[in-house]
């Protein structure tokens, strides 16, 4: 049984280095900072709309509850060092969100994990951060996103996800989106006829490439400023020459 994830998806295209080291040698992860602190926006946008009833629901609310989740992290062994620098960025972020976005709005999932069997021997897994219901009954796949809108939007994750929860729970997705949580943008497009399949196909394909794979080049670019394997990379004096003289 292969298992595989949007994550996993992402990770074969972008460095199949970093995918020797997550997916074949299970390498530990080193979490940065700004991860622990993006985690914890997501889990208190999760507890706003779960646990807060909509008429107690404002940027004070949610200003308390990540208060209590920092305070949480702060005294527990959950602590990292260096988070402290990304407080104000998650409170703007927070901000952002109660500004920008509908707070009293009811969606039909928070945090949703879903496995998948999608085809023979191949299985799907993932967390959305959100699913809600259109008024004509069909469903739309949100994922927040730390930072702002990008020049260039790449789908993938969402129609992966969007063809997991069409999946599992047989009902029809028929848009998907991005929120920016910097800058307090959507970025939106439709799920159609046949997205589905397309999706399932790539999938299927990347699978096939993934079972048969013996080369794992790294490709050093930007993205290696956020990989968790970057301080047991084998090209890292490499990449931290790149850094200096490209500015990434
Ligand atoms: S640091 Fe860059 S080159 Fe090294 S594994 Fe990560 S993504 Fe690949």
């Amino acid at each position: 049984m292969t298992r595989v994830s949007a994550l996993k998806v992402r990770v074969f295209g972008t460095c199949r280095l970093r995918f020797r080291y997550q997916y074949v040698d299970k390498l530990r992860a080193r979490l940065r900072p700004a991860d622990t602190a993006g985690s914890l926006v997501h889990r208190v946008l999760c507890d706003f709309f779960t646990k807060v009833p909509p008429a107690e629901r404002s940027e004070e609310t949610l200003v308390r509850l990540f208060e209590e989740g920092w305070a949480a992290l702060s005294a527990g062994y959950h602590r990292i060092p260096g988070v402290e620098v990304h407080r104000e960025a998650s409170l703007r972020q927070l901000a952002n969100f109660a500004r920008c976005f509908d707070l009293s709005a009811k969606p039909l999932m928070a945090e949703p994990y879903f496995q998948e069997e999608v085809a023979p021997s191949v299985t799907l897994f993932g967390r959305l951060d959100r699913i809600d219901e259109e008024a004509d009954g069909t469903l739309h796949v949100i994922d927040y996103k730390g930072g702002g809108r990008p020049e260039e939007i790449d789908s993938q994750q969402l129609l992966i996800y969007a063809l997991l929860a069409e999946r599992t729970l047989k009902r029809e997705v028929s848009n998907v989106s991005f929120w920016y949580l910097d800058d307090g943008t959507k970025w939106t497009t439709d799920f159609g006829a046949g997205d589905g399949q397309r999706t399932l196909d790539a999938v299927l394909a990347t699978v096939r490439e993934m079972e048969g794979v013996t080369a794992f080049p790294p490709s050093i670019g930007g993205h290696c400023a956020g990989c968790p394997y970057l301080h047991a990379c084998e090209v890292r004096d490499e990449i931290a020459a790149r850094r200096r003289r490209e500015g990434w």
